[in-house]
């Protein structure tokens, strides 16, 4: 679990902001949802035989009532909880979003932790193929926009539950026939959850995975149509693809669409957004029967990802450093600083960190307004202010230059000291 500081903190909020941006112009609304929520709604919503719910959990005994819960190791769950909870499907679709931590009890390793990141994308209430596409345009939009490079798009269908079936059979009777390859997961799942061991690690298996029977093979007329018309609105939009027949994804519930935006930059843990439709999900938990499709992108791999391709986001400076002399003249220089922040400006006011009311030298001072960027140096001098004026000094460019700036008219010379980028 890390300590997230700045200046990598600007990082975050850069990314986060540029998130919002995306999300408003796709029509996607944010929610918020609790990070704490029954066990049972993870057990059920994710599937008992999940790397998820046998070992990644935090979960505790509430010592009050004995209720079992959990930190959430993902949100589409509590999402759901909370849309069948408050009815939001009953006028028709919700197009949804979220960011937030997710705790997982994992063996850490870079890009793997134990609180980490997710933002989120769901779409509930759609059963068009078009609301995958539309969700695979976001996140695509979301690289574009963040200035990510070399991100791959696997794409595969997890079909309908019937065809999955049939596809098991076939899959339990190849992997009894190649037992002797299985290693010990693979043996313990092999009639629990057969499926998951196609998604195995373990590079001692990948040729008897590579050679099971596929998913694909058992799809459906409708389920390869609503593939169809995923992978063709992508064709029309120029984003790239490439089908894995062996993209299962981590929980149970996916079903038709599933895919991973996957790197090659950041080691083995290479994927830095998931997601697929879930459409029997939100009856799972309880609700009426509806449609859903969603992703969720891992921010400390989008983050770490941006910083292998040289990316860095601004390092935010104050416009302007006040210098203030004399103690005694704080009243009034903090309330001309809250007049030039009203007004847009952002201000750092030189603050000692010693005991003491002493504001140190004058020289003093302007080297902490050096080390802060700003550009420009507020000085609220004695003179000055008997005359009703504070100095505005230049300290980036301009050689210098200053000027002296009525107090009582602040919101007319504000904005010459906002940073135009
Ligand atoms: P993996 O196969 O890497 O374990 P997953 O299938 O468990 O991934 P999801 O549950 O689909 O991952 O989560 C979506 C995204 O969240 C992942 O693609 C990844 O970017 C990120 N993520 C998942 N687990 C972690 C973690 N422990 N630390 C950091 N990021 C993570
Ligand atoms: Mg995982």
């Amino acid at each position: 679990m890390n300590d997230i500081l700045p200046p990598d903190s600007a990082d975050w909020e850069w990314l986060e902001d540029k998130v919002r941006g995306l999300m408003a112009r796709f029509a996607y609304r944010n929610m918020r949802t609790p990070i704490v929520e029954p066990t049972a709604l993870f057990v059920r919503g994710l599937g008992e035989v999940t790397d998820i719910v046998e070992k990644e959990m935090y979960s505790f005994e509430d010592k009050l009532n004995g209720e079992h819960l959990t930190l959430r190791p993902e949100a589409t769950a509590g999402v759901v909880r909370a849309v069948v909870e408050h009815s939001m499907l009953y006028e028709g679709g919700k197009r949804l979003y979220y960011m937030g931590p997710m705790f997982r009890h994992e063996r850490p390793q870079r890009g793997r932790y134990r609180q980490f990141h997710q933002i989120g994308a769901e779409a509930l209430g759609f059963p068009g193929a078009q609301v995958d596409a539309e969700l695979i345009l976001l996140a695509h939009s979301l690289w574009r926009e963040l200035g990510l490079t070399n991100v791959e798009l696997q794409l595969n269908s997890l079909g309908q539950p019937e065809e999955r079936r049939a596809h098991r059979s076939a899959l339990i009777a190849y992997l009894e026939k190649n037992v002797d390859a299985l290693d010990d997961d693979a043996r313990r799942r092999m009639y629990s959850n057969p499926l998951r061991i196609l998604d195995t690690k373990n590079p001692a298996m990948q040729d008897v995975v590579n050679a099971a029977p596929r998913l694909l093979d058992f799809l459906g007329e409708a389920s390869l149509k609503h593939f169809d018309t995923v992978k063709s609105i992508l064709d029309a939009n120029g984003v790239p693809w490439t089908m894995n027949p062996r993209l299962v994804r981590g929980m149970d519930y996916y079903n038709l669409t599933v895919f991973e935006f996957v790197t090659t930059q950041l080691g083995s843990q290479g994927t830095i957004c998931g997601g697929g439709r879930y459409d029997y999900l939100i009856e799972e938990i309880g609700g009426k029967p509806a449609p859903a499709v969603g992703w969720a992108l891992g921010v400390e791999r989008v983050l770490e990802l941006l910083k292998e391709q040289g990316a860095k986001a601004p390092t935010p400076v104050p416009d302007a450093y006040a210098i203030i002399p004399d103690a005694q003249r704080l009243p009034a220089v903090m309330a001309a600083l809250q007049t030039l922040r009203a007004a847009g400006v952002s201000v750092q006011m030189h603050t000692p960190t010693a005991a003491g009311e002493d504001m140190g030298s004058m020289k003093s001072q302007f080297k902490k307004a050096d080390a802060s960027g700003a550009r420009h140096a507020l000085i609220f001098g004695a003179d000055e202010m008997a005359r009703g004026a504070v100095t505005v000094k230049a300290l980036r460019d301009g050689d210098g230059q200053q000027q002296e700036q009525p107090l009582n008219a602040i919101s007319a010379w504000a904005p010459s000291l906002l940073t135009t980028v």
